[in-house]
């Protein structure tokens, strides 16, 4: 059994499939949508306007390293021998850009949408 929510008034009721289910409370035939614990209504697309971009921008970040030029590596004066001194490398956290984040949910949204054409 699954559980069908009318899309005229929003009953829950148990169906075994069908988008169209015999509604008790509105009395007739209504369509509804299978209410799927592993699944839920997702838009098509990210968009600053519905908030995701205020959401997700900036939220996640990649290690990255890049060589330090002023590094001296002789081992022996003040810079090399100080505590928490000159590194060979310097790491940097960067964002994953906006459009990036956007382009993998569109990749999965064109993924799923070619498994329901199927
Ligand atoms: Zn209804
Ligand atoms: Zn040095």
């Amino acid at each position: 059994m699954l559980i069908a929510i009318c899309k005229e008034c929003g009953a829950r009721m148990e169906t075994m499939a069908g988008l169209k289910v015999l509604c008790a409370n509105c009395n007739m035939y209504c369509d509804v949508v299978i209410d799927d614990p592993a699944r839920v209504l997702m838009p098509t697309r990210l968009t600053a306007e519905d908030g995701h971009k205020f959401l997700l921008n900036g939220e996640y970040k990649i290690q990255t390293y890049y060589p330090n030029e002023g590094y001296c590596g002789c081992g022996e004066c003040f810079e090399c021998t100080m505590e928490n001194g000159m590194k060979e490398e310097i790491d940097m956290e960067v964002p994953v850009p906006w459009t990036m984040i956007k382009d993998i949910y569109q990749r999965v949204v064109e993924f799923e949408k070619s498994k329901k054409n199927k």
